[in-house]
């Protein structure tokens, strides 16, 4: 009989074929990635422009949309698996990864009730487990995975106000009495929790941004003064956000001393370690999380900094109870009788349906073992710091900021001691811009106390000594460049 095109999934033939072509291609991809030009160099509108503004009337062969995809997006890709990316967080999918991101597309699991899935549900609560055990954070600390550290923070501070003020479920924050409330962080938290406080109808002025000290960690003196201030005017302080790796200098708060001060006043603590909680694991750093098993909840991002393809990020929380009781919800559709009691994923946050993003945790997990994953993060700690030695060695370079972890935040000095802020920063601008051109590597910047900053993150797998020393003998000559023109 044949196959009517107009109705079922694709030829089963087809897709064997198809899948072990895109398998190989993957498997060129990540083999070499360097043939490509790490950051694009399409100009904005090129892609779209490039293709048809309807959709086609009849399907098309795979082979044909495939070069498609080799011939208008690809040139169109920023490459993050490239070993010269040391933009934002670098980071790298992995093997295990993108295996495990192949069969959860294929099972298509909608993980939001156990029976929907008991595996995915299982699975989650296992692979949370054990990262959770390799960052030594206390068995209480229940876990969930969110797509995004954005989302595991809203959640965080929904449940703090979810106990700071149980009423706004059922009445809203508008239009009554409620006290105003309020939330730190530091002047490096990351923006997530400025739209935090954006969607829980806390309002943006609910952020109180705390001073940091000379090497951009919060200072407690300056919390414990924001919170006894805010109180006298009758604000409600809801909760702290600690960063553990902040985003622009990797900088660490105390978390000890910032969580005494939270149990003393009775203020949810949540730290934000989306990027560096991971380090934790490698032996001589489990201080860096020290005081978080005294937190209320605390992120973990495995898609940054575990080699997890994006997206995954793993939520801690002491009261998980109070992230249901902000969000748990059981349609008659959706209620289910098991046969012991069970968790349903959908009760802990906003959403219903939930990608089965488990497997591919708990395959990288396996693949590169504890010792794997160890040496992998530390090997990227020594490159950073190797780089940062040869910063230090050269006059014409400067470092702004310690380098804890993967991240070296520096800026290249004029040839004229004399020149201006505004003029120090203009090099540095254009020494990024500059690099970036070369398509062999690709760095970000920030600034620090007011001074432009380039940042080199080191984070992807395929990272050398090469590709570093490469970055340092780039940077080193476009400045020199730059100095003389
Ligand atoms: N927190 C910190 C410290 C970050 O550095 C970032 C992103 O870089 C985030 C939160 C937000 O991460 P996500 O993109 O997973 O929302």
């Amino acid at each position: 009989m044949t196959r009517n095109p107009n109705l079922g999934d694709m030829d089963p033939a087809e897709f064997r074929r198809e899948a072990h072509r895109v398998a190989d291609w993957i498997a060129d991809y990540i083999e070499d990635p360097e043939r490509y030009p790490v950051l694009s160099r399409v100009r904005p509108g090129e892609i779209a422009a490039a293709l048809p503004v309807e959709a086609p009337l009849d399907g098309e062969p795979f082979e044909t949309i495939l070069q498609d995809f080799e011939r208008v997006l690809m040139p169109g890709i920023t490459h993050w698996n490239h070993p010269g990316f040391f933009a934002y967080f670098a980071i790298s999918g992995s093997g295990p990864g993108i295996l495990a991101e192949f069969l959860s597309a294929a099972l298509n699991v909608q993980a939001m009730l156990w029976r929907t899935s008991p595996a995915a549900t299982e699975l989650e609560a296992v692979a949370l487990g054990w990262l959770r055990r390799l960052l030594q954070l206390p068995d209480d600390f229940e876990g969930v995975i969110y797509d995004t550290a954005s989302i595991s923070t809203l959640h965080a501070l929904a449940a703090a106000r979810e106990r700071c003020l149980p009423s706004v479920r059922a009445e809203g924050m508008a239009g009554r009495d409620v006290p105003r409330m309020r939330v730190y962080g530091s002047d490096q938290t990351h923006s997530s929790i400025d739209k935090a406080v954006i969607l829980l109808g806390l309002g943006h002025h609910a952020l109180r941004k705390v001073a940091s000290d000379a090497e951009f960690r919060m200072r407690v003196d300056a919390l414990a003064a924001a919170i006894a201030e805010d109180r006298a005017a009758g604000w409600t302080p809801l909760a702290v956000v600690a960063t553990v790796g902040t985003t622009s200098s990797t900088s660490i708060d105390p978390v000890q001393a910032i969580a005494e001060l939270c149990a003393r006043e009775s203020i949810w603590l949540h730290v934000d370690a989306a990027y560096a909680g991971v380090a934790a694991m490698v032996p001589g750093y489990e201080w860096i999380l020290r005081g978080a098993n005294l937190a209320d909840s605390l992120v973990v991002n495995p898609h940054k900094w575990l080699f997890t393809p994006f997206d995954l990020s793993a939520f801690y929380c002491r009261h998980m109870d109070q992230v249901r009781a902000a969000f748990a919800l059981t349609p008659e559709y959706l209620r289910t009788v098991e046969s012991a009691p069970v968790q349903n994923l959908m009760d802990t946050g906003i959403q219903l349906g939930r990608r089965f993003r488990a497997l591919k945790l708990w395959m990288v997990m396996r693949h590169f073992g504890a010792s794997g994953l160890r040496s992998r993060l530390a090997e990227h700690m020594r490159l950073a710091r190797v780089f940062a030695g040869w910063i230090d060695a050269a006059p014409a370079f400067e470092r702004l900021a310690p380098v804890p972890f993967s991240v070296v935040c520096f800026r290249a000095l004029p040839a004229d001691p004399a020149s201006t802020g505004v003029e120090i920063d203009s090099l540095n601008e254009g020494l990024l811009e500059s690099v970036n051109n070369t398509g062999e590597i690709f760095l970000s910047h920030t600034r620090l106390g007011g001074r432009y900053a380039i940042r080199l993150a080191i984070g992807n797998l395929h990272t050398t000594d090469v590709h570093v020393a490469r970055a340092w003998t780039l940077l080193q000559q476009h400045a020199e460049t730059l100095r003389r023109t």
